[in-house]
């Protein structure tokens, strides 16, 4: 066969070779020990679990083949693996000053604590990285949804002898695949787009370095940072979609960022698809598709308050890469400097034209007053 296609490659991902009477789609190993003997490949299951073989394969395949995925309990225990099982004291990391919120007090707060400098950097550059062991990125970056040019970062950062580690969270590998444009190791908070439907948590580490690939490992096994296998069998029959998913949100989001970008009482729209914004031109250099995220500054918090009353589609949460829309005003946090109207806009798989029609009805709601 050719290449596959996404949709291909997303259903069939991890598939094991068919054994007749052996059940088509294997279901969740639940049990945590295994009998040992000769030939055995299981003994503990905070070693491992043929649940876990099966998704780590899966993922694997979306990140472009020939990689060695771990997956963890969660994005934040993959961010912890990569930061904590490859940084030592006297190290140096750069981490994104506008990414992820929960990833920037854990480094300042506990990496400082053991000994390694943390240097924060915009997403969009410029990176210092003089005397860096590590680099992560996070692009698009969540909630900004500023995008960095990875190909660039990653030459500057092994010219200067750093590793480069991306957290492709919004993205998910059928948007990006951060190792084909140099990165050492890719990580994902999968409780977002990847598994999609809001009702897990989950994420992974994958590399193409054996050796980086053990110690993330290791710190897996050492820390007990394992999914449940309950969560990873969900994981794996949920990722089967992600294609058909994906192109929906974005197509949505594209609607809903050019709805929002006319909307005069709007005073910033920010969604890399969006041949307008400032990051259009990088992303479109290696994304594949700029999925269903986006963000907007609405007027203030009671307008936002006002806009999820009315809308009937979008939900308030805070998450995104659900099949239902969902909008999170972030400045509620208190993590990200944000305007009090900020918003992560998350699009669903909802019709087009029912989602814009619905948030046009509750943004003139929240006009209205
Ligand atoms: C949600 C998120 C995380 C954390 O993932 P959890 O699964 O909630 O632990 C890390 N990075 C990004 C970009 C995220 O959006």
């Amino acid at each position: 066969m050719s290449v596959p296609g996404d949709g291909t490659l997303a259903s069939h991902a991890g598939e094991r070779d068919a054994v007749a009477g052996e059940p088509a789609r294997p279901g969740p190993v639940l049990s945590s020990i295994f009998h040992l003997g000769p030939g055995a490949s299981d003994s503990y299951g905070r070693a491992d679990n043929p649940t876990y073989r099966d998704l780590e394969r899966a993922i694997g395949e979306l990140e472009g083949g020939g990689v060695y995925t771990t997956a963890f309990a969660s994005g934040m225990a993959a961010i912890s693996a990569v930061l904590f099982g490859l940084l030592t004291a006297g190290d140096t990391v750069v981490i994104p000053s506008d990414g992820y919120y929960a990833t920037r007090p854990l480094a300042l707060d506990r990496l400082d604590a053991l000994g390694v400098t943390v240097r924060q950097a915009p997403t969009p550059g410029p990176y210092s990285l003089d005397g860096a062991a590590l680099v992560l990125l996070e692009t698009p970056s969540n909630p900004g949804m500023d995008v960095c040019d990875l190909a660039a970062v990653c030459a500057e950062a092994h010219a200067a002898g750093a590793l480069v580690a991306v957290d492709n969270t919004t993205a998910t590998p059928l948007g990006q695949r951060p190792l084909d444009f140099g990165a050492d190791l890719v990580l994902a908070s999968d409780t977002k787009a990847l598994s999609g439907h809001g009702d897990l948590l989950i994420g992974h580490v994958s590399t193409r370095d054996e050796a980086l690939a053990g110690r993330i490992r290791q710190w897996r096994s050492w820390t007990g940072a394992i999914p449940g296998p309950f969560e990873a069998w969900l994981a794996l029959r949920s990722l089967a979609t992600l294609d058909l998913r994906l192109e929906r949100q974005a197509s949505n989001a594209l609607a809903v960022a050019s709805l929002l970008a006319a909307r005069p009482e709007v005073s910033a729209v920010r969604y890399p698809g969006l041949p307008d914004d400032p990051a259009h031109p990088v992303a479109s250099k290696q994304m594949r598709r700029f999925g269903g995220v986006l963000s907007a500054v609405l007027p203030d918090a009671a307008f936002v308050e006002r806009m999820l009353a009315a809308s009937r589609l979008a939900a308030a949460v805070t998450s995104f890469g659900d099949v239902r829309t969902g909008i999170d005003r972030r400045a509620q946090w208190g993590g990200d400097v944000v305007p009090e109207g900020f918003v992560r806009i998350s699009c669903g798989i909802e019709d087009t034209a029912d989602l814009v029609a619905d948030l046009t009805v509750a943004l003139d709601a929240a006009l209205a007053g």
